[in-house]
């Protein structure tokens, strides 16, 4: 029979964001080191986008990997139920001590969907405790905050979930808080906030991620913050991909005085090595919860090799090298915008600590699904470098191990695109 898919064709593996059949055209990974990744057949490739946004210290760090392997030998695994272990204990003690001040417990899942859930169901069981119904959550337009269904409702609606949206729980959206504005938007928060009836407002502080890393100001969000506190919002933090110093901060809501109620992370939170999640809440969630049990766990919760794995990079973390190598990324990131600016056809430059993004105005529409977007990643690619746009915006999101020279090498690479866009010709 013809148009039946041959599944040998096509390997075993049925990929992320893919259809069943884009099996073949993989790049195969042999080992990594630093910011390189090796290929079986030889190639050396730059990694610009950290893997995902996860990796902090460079690929296959040493130090971790010696932890992991210690860690290894001696635990490698308990149920987080009735038992507890070091690594855990240690890890939730460190975090809430560079964490915002009023974060006071930490809960333990594995992934950044999950470290979503979990702050999405600590919310409605605190108004649960409360005997209050609430049940409306707020999110920003294009916001992303993971692929499961709780974390999936209060995303922006968009290719990457729309054929699931009949299933979704009513989420109510403002516009996202560009500079133009933030008038606006504060508005269109009050008028929802003030019907009494949400339970959760949820973002991602500072900087949007997938919806093309955009950045919108400290101050637009501090006022969301106070607005929410004085109609009796809970504020959730989604600082999955801004924790860990992308921001410079050690987390970006630092960089605000109104700190949020719940905060999640995971991403960098191992360095990348390990998938972790962790969901922090304050005294307030704490207290009001108190001696009711929350129904969440999962089988990989606080998994020691990942704990290990989070206490080594948050060794490094803390380490005034990687501080400086975080202020040393932020630098050149600055001094490059000029030279992006001399290019007319470029738009919404956007730079906040180690990541830099812009727009390429290809007199088309915008979204993740731009027809440019293949031609860009692979135009990188050639050159060996991993730089994964998000439609028609690049951007760069580099482990902080990346030295000055190799980050001049992406620089050169992005002029290079420019520069032969400049003249005219296309891509
Ligand atoms: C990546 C990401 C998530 C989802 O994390 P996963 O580990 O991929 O499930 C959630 N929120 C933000 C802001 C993210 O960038």
């Amino acid at each position: 029979m013809k148009n039946v898919l041959n599944l040998n064709d096509t390997g075993p593996i049925w990929y992320p964001y893919s259809s069943v059949t884009s099996g073949g055209d993989y790049i195969k990974v042999d080992s990594a080191k630093g910011v390189y990744l090796y290929t079986p057949d030889g190639r050396k490739i730059l990694d610009a986008v950290s893997s995902w946004w996860v990796n902090l210290h460079g690929h296959s760090n040493e130090y971790i990997a010696q932890k992991i392997y210690e860690q290894a030998l001696k635990l490698e695994h308990v149920i987080f139920s009735g038992f507890t272990h070091d690594p855990a204990i240690s890890l939730a003690e460190r975090l809430l001590k560079i964490l915002p001040s009023n974060q006071k417990k930490l809960f333990y899942s594995d992934n950044g969907s999950t470290a979503v859930e979990v702050a999405i169901k600590m919310s409605l069981q605190y108004w649960h405790c409360k005997g209050e119904t609430k049940k409306k959550a707020v999110a920003i337009k294009g916001a992303f905050h993971g692929d499961t269904f709780g974390a999936m409702s209060v995303s922006g609606r968009g290719v990457f979930n729309q054929e699931f949206s009949e299933w979704m729980f009513e989420t109510v959206y403002i516009d996202f808080p560009s500079e133009e504005k933030e008038m606006e938007c504060l508005e269109q928060f009050e008028a929802i906030v003030m019907q009494g009836d949400v339970a959760c407002f949820i973002y991602e502080p500072l900087l949007q991620g997938a919806a093309g890393m955009r950045t919108y100001s400290p101050y637009v969000l501090e006022q969301l913050l106070k607005i929410a506190g004085d109609y009796d919002v809970i504020c959730i933090a989604d600082e999955v991909m801004t924790g860990f110093g992308r921001t410079g901060r050690y987390f970006a809501s630092l960089n605000l005085k109104i700190y949020p109620d719940i905060m999640c992370l995971s991403k960098g939170i191992t360095g990348g090595t390990m998938a972790l999640g962790a969901t922090t809440c304050s005294f307030r969630i704490a207290d009001t919860i108190k001696n009711n049990v929350f129904y969440h766990g999962h089988s990989f919760t606080a998994n020691p090799l990942a704990c290990a794995a989070a206490n080594a990079s948050l060794d490094i973390f803390l380490k005034d090298e990687c501080q400086k190598n975080i202020s040393r990324i932020t630098l050149a990131h600055e001094e490059f915008i000029p030279v992006l600016r001399t290019f007319s056809f470029i738009s919404r430059i956007s730079h906040v600590g180690t990541v830099l993004s812009f727009a390429i105005d290809f007199g088309e529409e915008e979204g993740y699904l731009h027809p440019k977007r293949n031609q860009l990643y692979d135009f990188f690619l050639k050159r060996n470098i991993l730089l994964r746009p998000l439609g028609n915006v690049l951007y760069i999101i580099p482990p902080y191990v990346i030295t000055n020279e190799q980050l001049d090498e992406v620089y050169r690479a992005v002029l290079d695109l420019l520069e032969y866009l400049s003249t005219g010709r296309n891509i």
